[in-house]
């Protein structure tokens, strides 16, 4: 396998799919990314996907939401897509992406 370039479906930029992160995927029986390393970012629990998904809700405003760990489990906070966006704005990310980026 080659490096592959995808154009980002959420803000067209473009963005690389390493070789490594193709095999990553394959081997998960995950398809290609869709969006570019920051999009991803806030679908990263879904992505994390083809385990158990949770229901939960999120701390900050109450919206059912659906997650990819145990809410029982984690000790970091359960936000929102919304509310994830601004909490990843304003700290460093808790949650490590699987994929390699660079
Ligand atoms: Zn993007
Ligand atoms: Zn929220």
């Amino acid at each position: 396998m080659a490096n592959a370039t995808v154009t980002c479906t959420k803000c067209s930029k473009q963005f690389l799919v390493l070789d490594q992160e193709q095999q990553f995927l394959q081997e998960k029986g995950l398809p290609l990314p869709t969006m570019c390393p920051s999009c991803r970012q806030t679908r990263r629990l879904m992505l994390r996907g083809g385990r158990v998904l949770f229901k939960t809700k999120c701390q900050k405003c109450g919206n059912e939401i659906v997650v990819a760990y145990d809410p029982a489990t984690v000790t970091n906070p359960i936000f929102c897509k919304e509310d994830y966006e601004k909490y990843f704005q304003e700290n460093d990310p808790i949650i490590s992406d699987p994929l390699p980026e660079n």
